[in-house]
């Protein structure tokens, strides 16, 4: 299962304005996704979760493919597209339909720590930005910590790089770094003198500790862990923008990160919609198709709507971000939250209208598989990170009620 599935929603979804090229783009993303990446998912999803399990040849290949560079102006070694937000939101899309993991390596490296980087002075840029773009380097972006997710503010943050000859000293701890078991360097949120900077630091170096990787729910290709800093030498020019900038730094990465997040859920959901949809045109009871049973046909056109109302407000806070502005409010927020509940809320309905196939990854009789198990698994993840659900509507409620 899982394989030639028709892409329903495309006769059902019309891209009005999408720039030129772009087709182009999702079309070559989407046949690297099928032919090399969905092949390769159940071993990447049942492998344990060590450093072993990342799928560092995908990675390359993504490097290779030069998908790295979407997102970026041709002065830094990027690809220089009309519109790099919306290329990359659709990058995200395809490689999330075949792998929600694959897609979260993907903008890790690209869009969140590749964003960060785009603040940085030429000559920091010159040190990384290109080895990053071609994937040679891996990069992680370090906002977390145990006692501080949400609320990253200066009072929560405790990781502090204290001034020392030529640089500074890092100390702390870091939680949930998307891959951090592998990553050659890391951009860190930490405290300077009393306010919130963002530092690069080479994570190959004595004093940096990377325990082994999380055990997680889903998108188990995808490996997280802590970092913890012990007195670590970071370079003066290692410093991202000006000092006390960091949390700006952060959440202007964060804006195409939320855009992604929600790429991520809309591809998801896709996948899990058209598992759907084939299931239901297959299995048959009480002498009929489940496809001709109303309750799940209005389900599925339900959830055909709210995909279509999620992409569209992700592609819309892309083009807001293309065009210019700098925090593409609500819809950023708006995006993130539906692309991402609309996941989820498919994926339950695959499992459920799969019945005990659903329920199954490998069925041990014959060794088929059914893709929705892990489609659920995978989906609850986008909820919480790159800023949870909940913050989101903190952020659309603030603009209600505030000022
Ligand atoms: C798979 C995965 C990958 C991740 N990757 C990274 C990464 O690469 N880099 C990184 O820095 N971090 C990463 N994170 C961390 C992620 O950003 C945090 O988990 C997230 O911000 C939530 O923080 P927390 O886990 O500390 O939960 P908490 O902040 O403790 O929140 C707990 C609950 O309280 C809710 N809550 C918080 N504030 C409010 C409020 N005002 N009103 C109502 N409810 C509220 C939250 O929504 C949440 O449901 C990742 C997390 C996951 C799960």
């Amino acid at each position: 299962m899982g394989s030639n599935v028709e892409r329903t929603l495309d006769r059902l979804y019309h891209g009005i304005g999408l720039a030129e090229g772009l087709d182009d783009l999702r079309n070559r993303v989407h046949r690297f996704a099928e032919d090399e990446v969905a092949p390769l998912v159940p071993s990447m999803e049942e492998r344990a979760l060590d450093v072993a399990g990342f799928p560092a040849d995908l990675f390359h290949r993504m490097g290779e493919l030069g998908l790295f560079r979407v997102p970026h102006a041709a002065a830094d070694g990027g690809a220089g597209l009309a519109n790099p937000s919306l290329a990359a939101a659709l990058v995200v899309e395809e490689l999330a339909y075949f792998s929600s993991s694959i897609a979260v390596v993907y903008v890790c490296q690209a869009v969140f720590s590749g964003g960060i980087l785009k603040y940085a002075s030429p000559e920091l840029k010159k040190a990384y930005l290109p080895a990053m773009l071609s994937g040679e380097k891996i990069a992680s972006g370090a906002i977390t910590e145990p006692d501080a997710g949400s609320d990253v503010s200066p009072e929560s943050i405790t990781t502090a790089a204290t001034p020392v000859r030529g640089g500074w000293s890092l100390t702390g701890r870091k939680r949930f770094i998307i891959n951090a078991p592998v990553a050659d360097l890391a951009c860190v949120l930490c405290a300077t003198e009393g306010a919130l900077s963002m530092l690069v630091v080479d994570l190959k170096q004595d004093g940096v500790e990377v325990p082994p990787p999380d055990r997680k729910l889903g998108m188990h290709a995808c490996l997280t862990s802590d970092i913890v800093f012990h007195d670590v030498f970071v370079p003066a020019g290692h410093l991202v923008g000006k000092p006390g900038k960091g949390l700006r730094i952060a959440l202007g990465a964060l804006t195409l990160g939320r855009i992604a997040a929600a790429a991520t859920g809309v591809g998801v959901a896709e996948a899990a919609f058209d598992e759907s949809v084939r299931w239901m045109k297959e299995r048959r009871m009480f002498g009929k198709k489940l496809a001709e049973m109303q309750h799940w046909q209005f389900r599925l056109a339900e959830r055909a709507t709210q995909i279509a109302m999620a992409r569209d407000l992700c592609y819309k806070a892309a083009l807001r971000l293309d065009a210019g502005e700098e925090f593409p409010e609500p819809e950023t927020s708006m995006a993130k939250y539906c692309g991402t509940q609309v996941a989820a809320d498919m994926a339950r309905d695959a499992v459920q209208v799969h019945g005990g196939y659903g329920f199954t990854s490998r069925l041990g009789a014959d060794g088929s598989r059914c893709r929705v198990e892990q489609l659920y698994r995978d989906a609850k993840g986008p909820e919480i990170y790159e800023g949870s659900n909940e913050i989101m509507k903190w952020v659309i409620a603030r603009r209600m009620f505030e000022g």
